[in-house]
């Protein structure tokens, strides 16, 4: 048997080229073999086969590779052959081809350079379609691509979200969810060393929305956002928590005189009116501000709250700080409204009466109802210990209705001991006579006509009475139920309200009453109030008149009646009842000894007792 150089026998070489052959049929490689001085390639049938030639000769020219390869790619597959070539290296290429009937594949070709047995330089490589492979990486990069968009546009998308879950909308600034979060933060944060919130309030924002609508409230709200965010630093906040509410916190603030000065510019900001297309929005604000050192540090918002509070109460358009003081005066004040409501479930509030005299007569033409509260610690309490309160918590209504009822009992026991009373005024608030069941609760109390007298203390409404309350007004008169005009002349009953309300009679204000002893002014002044009157058909009665001398002025001025600490000071009912027993049925009064009573023309001799 024939040796081969290696070794082998030409039997296990033949073996050997068949396996290598079965090999290369069943990968669908293809190799090739280039003399690079003779610019000869050599292919195998596999070549012909991804080349889609056609031919099966051994011999091929460059120029059909060259020719099939695909123009974009001609360039580069050229070069990195020409690389190799240089250095006598290794060859690995993927190039793209255009086969005859134009489809395009992908080829991948490796190559070793050798030197053939003259010293000929040469590479032998192989060939194999990476095309599916190729469509399947680009398929992937594709999916990847995609997946790696969505992923993007989700993680958009939930920061759209978290954005707006903190965020105000409308002004654009974080909102109370936000600011909690920060103000927690920041509490716990050992670099801060001081806090404050200041806790800002419109002041006319309810008015603009109602005047100017909706649109000009947003532009409002926004404009403040700017004009809050203006006066404040990168490292602080500024929130909206609520309708008109803004809140402030500040980091390291030297002090109160600091934080006065940043709430005081925030104020002025805000104090500019705010262009509404042609109009000019008046607008203001209320701040309550609050600051500690941390660690000491309370509820800065409620304290903050607390001071807003105040601000409000004083008169708006200002700034307040928290104190101890005010928290305890709030806490009282919530207790005694707490206490006011138990008061009205115990009947604990009660009315004194006033009594009112014909100014020339002399003779008792009326009562005022005021109310009075038997409190059970603090023993008899006036309106003005508890009214404000009432106003604030809105139990004014429930006291107004708490003393007609008592009014008509008394009344109704007075008639029922043979007396026959005089009309009687009770006072009513605004909050009740706005009330829209006021009618259909009137009417359930079967008030006798032409007994009960509403005073209307709220005057300021009378200037521009909305229809609602002039309906009810119109309702109250058809009942019988006579309407007065309370405090007139103290500055907020217009005479276009006079003319409107057509009330049965005004009262004029103790203020212009108690001056017409020492000016002529005065005196004229309420001698022109009781011509109007009169020519309107209206009574005059003259309230807070504290001496004789007032009482003769004032009935020569033409008053219809009197009444103050001069003809009586407020008495509880059984004093009352007392009275006019002493006037009515003078046979019956223990203390009138002879039957025509000697109680005066007044029918009561000096003043009444009980002042409170
Ligand atoms: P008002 O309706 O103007 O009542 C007259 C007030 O002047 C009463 O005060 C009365 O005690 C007081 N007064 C009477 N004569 C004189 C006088 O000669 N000199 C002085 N200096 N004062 C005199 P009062 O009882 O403290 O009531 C204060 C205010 O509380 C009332 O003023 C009224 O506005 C309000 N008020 C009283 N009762 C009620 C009520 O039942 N409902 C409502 N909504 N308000 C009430
Ligand atoms: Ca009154
Ligand atoms: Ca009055």
């Amino acid at each position: 048997m024939e040796e081969t150089v290696s070794g082998r026998s030409e039997q296990e070489f033949q073996d050997l080229l068949r396996r290598l052959e079965l090999a290369l049929e069943t990968s669908q490689i293809g190799v090739w073999q280039h003399s690079l001085n003779q610019e000869e390639i050599l292919w195998d049938l596999q070549m012909h086969k991804l080349y889609q030639t056609g031919g099966t000769d051994r011999k091929v020219s460059s120029a059909v590779w060259l020719n099939a390869l695909h123009p974009d790619d001609v360039e580069r597959a050229i070069a990195e052959f020409e690389a190799a070539t240089a250095e006598k290296g290794f060859y690995n290429s993927q190039f793209r081809i255009i086969l005859p009937e134009g489809e395009i594949r992908y080829l991948r070709s490796r190559a070793h350079f050798y030197e053939g047995p003259d010293g000929e330089p040469s590479f032998i490589g192989a060939e194999w379609d990476v095309t599916a492979d190729v469509l399947l990486n680009r398929e992937l990069t594709n999916q990847k691509a995609v997946a790696e968009a969505r992923a993007i546009a989700l993680e958009q998308s939930r920061a759209r979200i978290e954005h707006a879950a903190d965020h105000d909308y409308l002004t654009g600034l974080p909102n109370r969810r936000y600011f909690d979060r920060r103000l927690a933060e920041l509490r716990a944060d050992p670099a801060v060393k001081t806090l404050a919130v200041l806790h800002i309030d419109l002041d006319c924002f309810k008015q603009i929305n109602d005047k100017w609508g909706h649109a000009a409230g947003d532009v409002t709200l926004q404009n403040a956002a700017v004009r809050i965010s203006g006066s404040i630093t990168a490292k602080d906040m500024v929130a909206r928590i609520g309708g008109d509410e803004f809140v402030v916190v500040l980091v390291d603030i030297d002090g109160a005189d600091d934080l006065k000065t940043i709430a005081e510019d925030i104020l002025w900001r805000l104090r500019r009116d705010i262009r509404f297309h042609h109009e000019m929005l008046p607008v203001g604000a209320s701040i309550g501000a609050a600051w500690s050192v941390v660690g000491e540090a309370g509820n800065l918002l409620a304290e903050s709250d607390i001071a807003l509070y105040q601000a409000k109460k004083s008169g708006r358009n200002r700034v307040e700080f928290f104190t101890p003081k005010l928290q305890s005066d709030l806490q009282a004040e919530r207790q005694l409204a707490e206490e006011l409501r138990l008061a009205l479930i115990r009947h604990e509030i009660v009315p004194y009466y006033q009594i009112q005299v014909d100014a020339r007569s002399r003779r008792i033409v009326g009562l005022e109802a005021l109310a009075r509260w038997w409190h059970p610690e603090k023993g008899l309490l006036a309106p003005a210990a508890f009214l404000k309160v009432a106003e604030e918590y809105g139990l004014t209504a429930e006291i107004d209705a708490a003393i007609l009822n008592r009014v008509l009992f008394d009344r109704a026991n007075w008639a029922m001991q043979g007396l026959t009373p005089p009309r009687i005024a009770v006072n009513i608030s605004g909050s009740r006579l706005a009330d829209p069941n006021l009618i259909e609760r009137l009417q359930a109390l079967n008030i006798p006509p032409h007994t009960i007298t509403f005073e209307l203390i709220e005057t300021i409404f009378l200037d521009d009475p909305d229809d609602k309350t002039l309906a009810n007004i119109d309702a109250i008169k058809q009942m019988g139920i006579e309407i007065e005009i309370d405090d007139f002349g103290s500055g907020h009953a217009s005479l276009i309200g006079l003319v409107k309300l057509k009330p049965k009679r005004l009262k004029i204000d103790r203020q212009l009453v108690t001056a017409i002893t020492v000016s002529d002014e005065q005196r004229r002044l309420v001698g022109s109030i009781v011509e109007i009157a009169r020519a309107l058909s209206v009574e005059v009665i003259a309230e807070g008149v504290e001496t004789e001398d007032h009482a003769r002025l004032l009935a020569r001025a033409g008053c219809d009646g009197l009444q103050g600490y001069a003809i009586g000071y407020p008495s509880p009912g059984n004093e009352i009842a007392v009275l006019l027993t002493s006037v009515q049925r003078p046979d019956q009064h223990p203390a009138s000894g002879n039957s025509q009573g000697n109680a005066g023309p007044t029918g009561f001799a000096g003043r009444q007792s009980a002042h409170s």
